[in-house]
């Protein structure tokens, strides 16, 4: 049987790279195994949810390469979980509850008093059908929640009950139900909470395993069971490690700065941030993947620490500028002549700056510099403003090519006795107004002739 997985955001913000390790290893390992993967939006909090962000998505992931073989909408989904819901109503396992926001906390207030753990004690479970008729009489709505298999004949007497799975990632894993509140599956204003749709779209989906972020270990218990309520054959689970900021703060959808949109507008490689979403905290090497099969070949579910991982935006600079190093002209052409850069001079300007650039957008500078007219040499003094003099002068005839540096400065070598930096930085101030920069023999035949006199003169 061939293998279904998702990635299944809730569209009320952005996307991470925390998030881009779900999206991951869900993908590659799909992929890995010659499967289906399926993009879920998990919409069904109408107020957060927008389509907008859920385009936003959609692009993020294509720019990283994944390509889902199926989109689907949780919000035009509800018939299904409208379905599944009375199906257990009707198995007495979904009931109404009545309780307020703060009558539920003066609940748990009362049972932290006496040392109890802030389990909800079923008490809507007792209400007879006056008393709720009574309760919606005075204008109440209903929230709904499962019943929860921990007991054996009576639920009010929860027993110890363990739902054992082996996780993917972390190996053998208990979750103890009796620990466990009912979860609400239904919201008051009848909207659905994430819990219930996940698990019908799984079981209609056909999804065979569920990867995601170790902030959902204990719904993975609680969903196992609304599986087994429903018939439906439970996937297999596998949770891995979150990732935070340096500064050691959990991710956020909202927090824009690390967001996919905002670091591909600053010009990152999307395998850049891929390779660093997969193998930080993991006892692999950080290294730069050339595309998303070698990244899958590295995927190793034994490898991920069991503890979160700091994201470093220092490390994902290192990654970019591996990559950006070696990256070919085809992979940065379009981005070039969106500079500026002249198709006949793309292949060689890109070979000589490449070296010096950590992102692709700091090319821009160099095409400035190289086909920009005028650089403004920093100012001179006298013994500069003679060298400039000489060089002027001592420029080889004719147009610039790849020999032009060469000679040139053999040039001025011989007849000022200049060698070293204090032949190359004056002559590299003169010709690019920087200290620092991409080799100058490479340059000279694009700078031509022309330009090079102007910057001299
Ligand atoms: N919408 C849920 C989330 O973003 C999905 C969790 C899951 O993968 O089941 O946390």
């Amino acid at each position: 049987m061939s293998v279904i997985l998702r990635f299944a955001p809730s569209p009320t913000g952005r996307l991470h790279i925390g998030n881009l390790r779900t999206a991951l290893f869900n993908w590659l390992f799909a992929m890995r195994e010659g499967g289906h993967f399926v993009l879920r939006f998990d919409d069904t909090d109408r107020q957060r949810s927008t389509r907008e962000n859920a385009d936003r998505i959609e692009k993020d992931l294509a720019w990283i390469g994944i390509e889902p073989h199926r989109i689907a909408r949780q919000s035009e989904r509800l018939a299904l979980y409208d379905a599944a819901a009375a199906k257990l109503k009707a198995a007495g396992l979904l009931y109404p509850c009545y309780e307020t926001p703060d009558e539920l906390d003066r609940k748990r207030k009362r049972l932290a008093a006496r040392g109890l753990p802030p389990v909800y004690g079923r008490e809507a479970l007792k209400l007879l059908p006056g008393e709720r008729r009574a309760l919606e009489e005075a204008g109440r709505k209903p929230h709904w929640r499962f019943l929860l298999p921990n007991f054996t004949l009576d639920p009010f007497a929860p027993a110890r009950t363990d739902i054992a799975f082996d996780d993917m990632i972390r190996g053998p894993t208990a979750i103890d139900l009796a620990s466990l509140s009912d979860p609400v599956l239904i919201r008051e204003d009848g909207s659905y909470l994430y819990t219930l749709p996940s698990v019908v779209d799984d079981a209609e989906m056909g999804v065979t395993h569920v990867i995601r972020g170790d902030d959902h270990v204990t719904n993975t218990a609680v969903q196992a069971a609304i599986f087994e309520a429903l018939g439906a054959s439970v996937p297999r689970f596998g949770h891995h490690n979150l990732l935070t900021t340096i500064g050691g703060d959990g991710l956020s959808k909202r927090s824009g700065a690390l967001s996919l949109e905002t670091l591909r507008e600053e010009g990152y490689e999307p395998m850049a941030l891929a390779s660093l979403a997969v193998l930080v905290g993991t006892a692999g090497a950080i290294e730069p993947m050339a595309d998303l099969s070698a990244l899958g070949a590295r995927l190793d579910f034994s490898a991920v620490s069991a503890s979160a991982s700091k994201f470093d935006p220092a490390e994902l600079d290192r990654l970019n500028r591996e990559i950006v190093h070696t990256l070919p002209y085809a992979a940065v052409a379009g981005r070039l002549a969106d500079m500026g850069v002249a198709e006949t001079d793309g292949e060689a300007f890109w070979q000589a700056v490449r070296a010096n650039c950590d992102r692709v957008p700091d090319a821009r500078v160099f095409a400035e510099i190289v086909f920009g007219d005028p650089v403004v040499p920093p100012p001179a003094d006298a013994a500069e403003a003679a060298f400039r003099a000489a060089a002027l002068r001592l420029l080889p005839d004719g147009e610039t090519g790849p020999e032009t540096f060469r000679e040139w400065t053999t040039a001025i070598r011989t007849e000022t006795g200049a060698k070293g930096k204090a032949l190359f930085l004056p002559l590299r101030r003169a010709i690019t107004g920087l200290d620092h920069g991409p080799e100058l023999g490479p340059l000279l035949p694009l700078i031509g002739r022309e330009r090079l006199l102007r910057r001299l003169g």
